[in-house]
């Protein structure tokens, strides 16, 4: 009998890994960093619960960190296996473990040259680039929607999960002594008002199903009203005249936002004269959303697929790269009738924080918020009401208009995730609620219960059979 055990993302949304022993093979299904406060963060550090030289291959639902950021570490630890994953996450995940494995190594030097002056012992970085090169190396890009045997008697399908580019839904069928048993993943499920991506694929048959949870307990708001209400920000900023800020996600957020201004321009709404990308990790993700333009949702698209090329550049012609220091600083000079999407998203890091010392002060600056703030960083200050803000090692007054997005999540709302799971035949997959708070799992358990499936949310460690 196949098992299966969680050693992730059951408490909260992040880390996420699944250990699958099949036969005589073991299989690691995702090996994300556990995010979020310091003492969490600790965890990474921990030995894996498992020998990393006993795994025989990794499968990986889509690029981001808290999926696939220990990867690096697992490789520097014994696994020298193949990583499975689709195409365009082979590429995302070059630009996302060499971000991180900088980080990581920068924080390491930032914390030794104190150690040093206080005598006390150095310590290692999580992991360095050659260990996210060497990882890079083992990773294996799959098509979407074809099975492949990975390992004797273990099949393995990624279909589209709509979540970021390359995200997948993974189906695992194990054939042991002449029977068959589907396992299917749901990665993190897109949520389909999204503009770019397609919709989540609808899977008919599986005897397990590990489901995201993460707006297991709420719908978002319509995207209708949300991109009524970006327009009449974009339509006041540019009578009031000042710039416009906008804290960005590299991957995936900053491409839609992309997109709708590029909607906005096609509709005579955009007057600014330049929309700034400030940040090369975004722009890079951005360049390979370019290459894989085929797997966008052009059905509901019919503009962008009319543009020229089809391509966000002449969607939204007014788009410039800030790639260098020298351009970003550049941009500081300008006082209105730009936007500037920089990162990082919730203001901690990163270039957006020069921009918001030399805009929040003006009465005629706009800061759009869209996406999730955390507690503790400027950005949810900023959206708490925050008067004066400390940023780039200056206190700012905060005159600038603070307004704040709602609906561009990445992920299924709670109804998504019950439309998703109501198409399984019956008899319905035994279902395992993970990623996802424990208020947010209680209530989707609670829903899902009325449809008559049967449903647990495991603990750390738990194992089950398939
Ligand atoms: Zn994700
Ligand atoms: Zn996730």
């Amino acid at each position: 009998m196949a098992a299966l055990t969680f050693l992730g993302a059951t408490n909260g949304v992040t880390g996420s890994m699944y250990l699958l022993e099949a036969g005589r093979w073991k299989i690691l299904v995702e090996c994300g960093l556990v995010q979020g406060r310091y003492e969490e963060e600790q965890q990474n550090k921990e030995p894996f619960p498992f020998d990393p030289k006993s795994i025989d291959a990794v499968v990986l639902s889509h690029g981001h960190l808290d999926h696939s950021g220990r990867l690096p570490k697992l490789v520097n630890d014994g696994f020298s296996g193949p990583i499975y994953m689709t195409a365009p996450t082979c590429e995302l995940l070059e630009i996302m473990l060499k971000d991180s494995a900088f980080l990581n190594m920068r924080d390491a030097e930032w914390e030794n040259k104190r150690r040093r002056r206080s005598g006390k012992e150095e310590i290692e970085p999580l992991y360095t680039i050659e260990d996210a090169e060497r990882t890079l190396q083992q990773c294996n890009g799959q098509a979407y929607a074809t099975p492949v045997e990975i390992l004797e008697g273990v099949q393995l399908r990624f279909v589209d999960a709509g979540h970021i580019l390359g995200s997948a839904i993974v189906e695992m069928t194990i054939n042991e002594e002449g029977s068959a048993r589907t396992l299917v993943f749901s990665g993190d499920l897109g949520n389909s008002c999204a503009a770019l991506l397609r919709d989540p694929v609808n899977l008919e048959k599986a005897d397990v199903v590990l489901l995201e949870s993460t707006y297991g307990d709420r719908n978002h708001r319509p995207m209708d009203e949300t991109l009524d209400e970006f327009r009449d920000i974009i339509r006041e900023a540019s009578e009031s005249g000042g710039n416009i800020l906008i804290p960005a996600f590299a991957v995936g957020r900053t491409q839609e936002i992309i997109f709708h201004l590029g909607e906005f321009y096609q509709q005579g709404i955009l007057n600014h004269q330049a929309v700034y990308l400030d940040s090369p990790m975004a722009i890079a993700t951005t360049e390979v959303y370019h290459r894989y333009q085929d797997v966008f949702n052009y059905e509901d698209r019919s503009a962008l697929r009319q543009a020229k090329s089809g391509s966000l550049h002449t969607y939204l012609p007014v788009l410039r790269y800030s790639r260098t220091t020298e351009e970003s600083m550049a941009i500081n000079r300008i006082t209105d009738g730009a936007i500037i999407i920089a990162g990082s998203g919730m203001c901690t890091g990163g270039r957006i924080r020069h921009h918001l010392k030399h805009n929040l002060w003006r009465r005629n600056a706009h800061v759009i918020i869209v996406g999730y703030q955390a507690i503790g960083t400027p950005g949810r200050a900023l959206v708490d009401g925050a008067k004066r803000l400390r940023v780039a090692g200056e206190e700012v007054a905060v005159n600038a208009s603070i307004h704040t997005l709602g609906g561009f999540s990445a992920h299924a709302g709670q109804q998504q995730l019950l439309d998703w799971i109501s198409v399984f035949h019956k008899p319905k997959p035994h279902t395992y609620l993970i990623h996802g708070e424990n208020h947010a799992k209680k209530v989707l358990q609670t829903q899902l219960h009325k449809m008559g499936i049967q449903v647990e949310i495991p603990k750390y460690d738990t194992t089950i059979t398939l």
